[in-house]
This record gives structure tokens, sequence and C-alpha cells, in this order.
């Protein structure tokens, strides 16, 4: 299916093109300094995947620059993460005898694989979509490199750090880490945000963006490129996802021709607070998640209800509120999650919630449950004095970018569609700590071959006129006069406003037209009069908010082809999963200038099939 819808809204070359005349009329243009950079490998985004493809380019003695739009590892995903959880199952789980067998620190490659491949999100896809020769290399390599770690001055592996503010669980890794790359000679260049790839013969050659300090505008050409730009969770109006998870690498990637695969699976969680005056925090593991009572405004147990009317109850179930949720529904915990996140949406969308959530009640959990999980401790603390001890907590789905199964198509070797460019971690389809250092090893490994083989490519003569007037373009949006329909901070808002009600955690065929009709009229009407104010800041902001649009878009348009419910692309006008005709993958491919293109592919079902599949016949 061709979205023709879509025509006129992807960002083309030919709409940069458009704002230069406005320049050339004498706006108060600010003229940017232009320098380029060269090095054999281009590392984009210094989160967990960004700094080990770095490691493994560095090692076999490239020149490698590692380029980050914020400080460095602050700003990933990557500092939010507490712990290797693919791996080793949170101690709250082995506390209420929760871990299943393949999230086991004991368990084998084969249970390992065959969990990623039926939950999906850790290594991609959903249910069976995974890319399951990914599936088998993270299986197979997890092991070796979450101890690796170790080499690189990381003491603890199988440490859990959920306490304290949420930017500081990660430290543990990142920062020996991010010292062992230096150490070695990983060259970094921080606040500088690359915002497209330069393509030449169909190959990617290297990549334009700006210097936030220096204020400069940057050109760097490479023999490989790494992009490990995170994923883009805070295109939602309710998002735990870092600030600067705004989709740079999959609108980048998409523009330079390379594929998107399964956009529709974004992860959302059920355990968002959502009380008045706190920050939207996200209820990690803890007794909230595994033992409370979900209410609606009147009361009413609704979970309970759900699941006996749409019988998510599995064998042995007690259906005893006494019981942790797992014995209750006699399912494992992480099979409830989309029926919590169901259930509970429908509550706050029937009017049965109070200010859009719904409650968690643990008033009944027993007192020596508290004292044994720290996380219920740690959630009490950032409550700013609520006592969920005493009250029910206000809670509603949020999107936390933990769990996610699209992104730029890569295969098992880190490799995209296009020729020179390679990714790893969020930015391609998989979500965890233990997925990026696998994936980065990987890409950082196919990047280091192609740079031995390819010297780093001059830019022709058309190259550096496209270069020119990508400078021009952000020069423009630097120079224009403020307006409140092109302040960058109000678009984002209206973009994750589209997005929550129209690709949200419960989606139909009219709310996803009424969204790719809204995010077209943000492009036409806003994006155009984009200003930064003379702010680099401010001009990092425009150009997230561009590639917000555009990640936006891929979510919608596959989320509307694909006709079914499977892990969280939840439809409500096709609520069963459909394995008959949906073991498929969804893309999306945009070719030069022309139009967005949304089809899908057979699952290549390589290792593994559903019980009981039968081929679709064709
Ligand atoms: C709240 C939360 C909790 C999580 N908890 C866990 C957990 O306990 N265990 C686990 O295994 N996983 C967890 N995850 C998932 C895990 O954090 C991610 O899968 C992983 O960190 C992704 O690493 P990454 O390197 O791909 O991206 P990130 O760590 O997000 O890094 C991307 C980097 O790219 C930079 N960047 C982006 N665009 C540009 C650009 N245009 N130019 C330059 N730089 C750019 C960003 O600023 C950022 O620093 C959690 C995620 C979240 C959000």
């Amino acid at each position: 299916m061709t979205l023709d819808s879509m025509d006129s809204s992807v960002i083309t070359r030919s709409r940069y093109h458009s704002t230069l005349p406005a320049v050339r009329r004498g706006y108060n243009a600010v003229r940017m300094k232009t320098t380029t950079t060269e090095c054999d490998v281009l590392v984009i985004g210094s989160g967990m995947g960004g700094l080990r493809a770095s490691i493994e380019a560095r090692r076999a003695g490239l020149n490698t620059l590692l380029v980050e739009k914020s400080i460095l590892t602050r700003a990933s995903a990557s500092i939010y993460a507490g712990a290797l959880v693919a791996r080793v199952p949170p101690d709250y789980l082995v506390k209420m005898g929760l871990a299943e067998p393949g999230m086991n620190f004991e368990a084998s490659i084969e249970d390992s694989f065959q969990y990623f491949v039926r939950e999906g999100a850790r290594t991609g896809g959903s249910n069976f979509t995974a890319n399951q020769r990914i599936a088998m290399t993270v299986a197979c390599e997890m092991q070796t490199r979450a101890e690796e770690l170790r080499d690189f001055g990381v003491e603890d592996i199988y440490a859990q750090r959920w306490l304290g503010p949420p930017a500081v669980y990660g430290t543990h890794m990142m920062l020996p880490l991010l010292a062992h790359a230096r150490k070695i000679g990983v060259k970094t260049r921080i606040m500088t945000m690359i915002t497209d790839f330069i393509r030449q013969d169909g190959e990617i050659v290297g990549a334009v963006g700006f210097d936030l300090r220096k204020k400069q505008f940057v050109t760097f050409r490479a023999s490989s490129i790494v992009m490990a730009t995170g994923s883009c969770g805070q295109i939602y109006e309710r998002s735990y996802a870092p600030i600067r998870m705004t989709g740079d690498g999959l609108a980048m990637a998409c523009r330079a021709g390379a594929t998107l695969t399964d956009m529709e699976m974004m992860g959302f969680d059920n355990w968002g607070v959502a009380l008045d005056g706190v920050p939207q925090y996200w209820i990690p593991g803890s007794v909230a998640r595994t033992r409370g009572v979900l209410r609606n405004a009147q009361g009413e147990a609704f979970f309970l209800k759900y699941a006996q009317e749409h019988r998510v109850a599995g064998k042995g179930a007690t259906l005893s509120l006494d019981d942790n949720l797992s014995r209750r529904y006699g399912r494992p915990f992480i099979e409830l999650v989309p029926h919590l996140i169901k259930a509970s949406m429908t509550e706050i969308l029937e009017g049965r919630g109070k200010n859009n959530a719904v409650f968690l009640d643990l008033t009944k959990v027993p007192k020596e449950l508290w004292n044994v999980d720290s996380k219920g401790i740690f959630t009490q603390n950032l409550l700013r004095g609520f006592n969920l001890q005493e009250h029910p907590l206000p809670v509603a789905p949020i999107c936390i970018g933990d769990f996610k199964g699209g992104g730029v198509r890569i295969d098992e070797r880190g490799r995209t569609d296009v020729p020179g460019l390679f990714a790893a971690g969020d930015v391609s389809p998989g979500s965890s700590l233990l997925y990026a250092l696998v994936t980065g090893v990987m890409a950082g490994r196919s990047a280091t071959q192609r740079a031995h083989a390819t010297a780093v490519p001059e830019l022709t003569s058309e190259s550096r006129e496209w270069t020119e007037d990508q400078a021009a373009a952000l020069e423009t949006i630097l120079s224009r006069t403020p307006s409140h329909l092109g302040d960058p901070g109000s678009i984002k808002s209206r973009i994750k406003g589209i997005m929550w009600k129209s690709a949200g955690p419960l989606r139909d065929r009219q709310g996803l037209q009424r969204g790719l009709e809204g995010l077209k009229a943000v492009e036409e009407e806003a994006i155009p009069n984009l200003s930064a104010s003379g702010s680099y800041r401010k001009l990092r902001e425009a150009m997230e908010a561009i590639n917000m649009v555009m990640s936006g878009q891929s979510i919608v348009s596959s989320s509307q082809y694909r006709t079914e419910s499977r892990g969280y692309n939840q439809r409500l006008d096709y609520p069963d999963r459909d394995d008959t005709n949906w073991l498929r993958n969804t893309t999306l491919t945009r070719a030069g200038d022309a139009a967005m293109t949304v089809a899908s592919e057979p699952v290549d079902l390589v290792f593994m099939k559903p019980e009981g599949y039968e081929e679709r016949a064709t």
C-alpha cells in the first residue's frame, strides 16, 4: 500500500530547498561557520550501543569518532537502565517466585532464544515476529558480552540499581565503559547533533549536523557510520523515556533510503504515576507491579472482572486478591502486561477512571513484603509525601521505551539496507542493554570490516552542494522571526498529544487516520515556520521536532496497516492476534524524495514456529 496521504507530509529535500529563498531575501540570516572532519568509523550516540560499537572499531586500530548531541552517556536511555535484565531476572521476581525459564541466569541458550521470540521487544518484533537470526545471535552472545564488561572496568556486572533519581541507575556500567573507550583512543565530540546522512552513489559516505557549543555547521566523511541514536519514546505525551529520545536516527535512516520495520510495536507499561505535581515516574520492579489491585474510581477491582470476561486467567489461577498477579491469574507476569494496559485504558476511556487515571491499591499488601522489597520504598520516596501504603495511587499507562519491537531494519551483523550504514541498540528493532551490547559489537565489527576495505570517500560536487543546502536550511530556522506556531517546544507538545490520542496503547482505524491527518497538519502548518530564535539549543529542538513527525508517521501508518492485535499494537477494531495472516513484519521505505511506502513481508521462521502454526496459503 502506498500512503498517498503521506505524499506531501514527508520531509523531503525539496522541502529543505524551499526554505532557501527566505534566507536569500535578506532575513537577518545567521551564517554558520562550516568544518569538515574525516574518520574511518563515525559512531552516533553515546549510549550502550554506541560506546560498544566504538570500542569494537577502535580495537581494530581504526580512527573512530563518537558524536553525541548532548553530554556523553547522560542523555541516553542506557543511563536509565538499572540492570542487565534480559539475562538476570530482577530481584523482586526471584523473591516472589516469578522468574521465568528463559529469563533465568541459568537459562540455556535455547531457553533464552525461545523467550526472546515469544516475548519479542527485547530483541525486536513481538510474539514471534522477531528476526530469529538476531534473537539467536543475542542468546548466544549475551553472556560473553556481559562478562566482558568486567574487562572494561564494570565491577559488578549483575548489580541491580533502581534507587535514587532515574538518570543515575546505569552509571555503574556506563561510566567505566566510557572511560575505557577514551583510554583506548576513541575520540569524542559532544553537543553535536547529526541531522542527516550524505548519500552518494547509493552508499552512505558521511553525515551533516551542527555543533551547539561552537555554533558551527559540521560535515563528517567516513568509510562507515554506526547509528546508535536510541528510540523515539519521547514522541508520546505520557512518556518516561529520556527527553532526547526523539527518533532522530529513525528519520535520518528513512530519509537516506533504509527500511524501518515493525514501527507499530512501540512499548507501553501500565505503571506510570499519574499524580498531580509529580513527574511521570514509572514504578520500576516492585511489589506494586506484582501484588497490587487495580481499581477504578468506584473502587471496583476491574482487572479481576476483565480477566474473567476476556478469559485471561490461565490454568490454576486462584483469582485471590491476596496472591501476586501471576498466581492470581495463572499466567507469567509478562503475559499479563498487554491485558493490564488494555483494561486500564478501557476504564479511563469509558469514564470509570479519574483525571485520566485508575488506581493501584497497595494498602492491603502485607508490611513484611514492603520491607523485603526496596523498590516499593523507592517509589514512595519519589512521590513527594504521597503515602501509597495508605492511599490507592493514581496510575495510567505510559510509554517507557523499555520495551519496543520496531526500528531501522538490520541483519544479525548490524547492517542496514544501505551500504556504509550500520545500526545498534534501540534505533534498531530490539530494546535492552544486552541487545545494545550485542548489536553494538556486531555493527562495530561490520563497520570495521568495511572501513578496512574502503578508503574514506571524497565528496562529489553534487554532495558538496547538497551539504550546503542543508546548512542553509539550518540557518533559515535559526534566523526566522519567532512565532508561536513555529516554536519547537509547542510543536513537540502538539505531536505528543496527537500520538498519544491516535497511536497510544489502544488504537483503531479512525483514530489512526486522525493521527495521520494531525501529523500532516503539523508538517504543513508548523514545520515550515520552525524558528530557533538564534539559539542552537532551540535548533536542536527544531530538528528533533522534524524527526518526531516522521517517526510518528511511521508508527501510525504501520499500525494502521497491521490489522490485528499483537504485542504492543493493540487494535480495538481487530482485537485478536492473527497468526494466519499476520506472521509478518511491516516495512516502511522511501526511495529518494518519493512518498513513504508501507508494506509487509513474511517473518522468516528459520528456527522456531508458533505451536500449531500452519503456513499461510498464498
Ligand atoms: C526508563 C527505562 C528503563 C530501562 N531499564 C532497563 C533495564 O533495567 N535493563 C535493560 O536491559 N534495559 C532497560 N531499558 C532499555 C535500555 O535502556 C535501552 O535498550 C538501551 O539503553 C539502549 O541503548 P542505545 O545505545 O541504543 O540508546 P541510548 O542509550 O538511548 O543512547 C542513544 C544516544 O544517542 C544520542 N543521539 C540521539 N540522536 C542523536 C543525534 N541526532 N546526534 C547525536 N547524538 C544523538 C542520544 O542523546 C543518546 O545519548 C530501559 C529503558 C528506559 C527508557
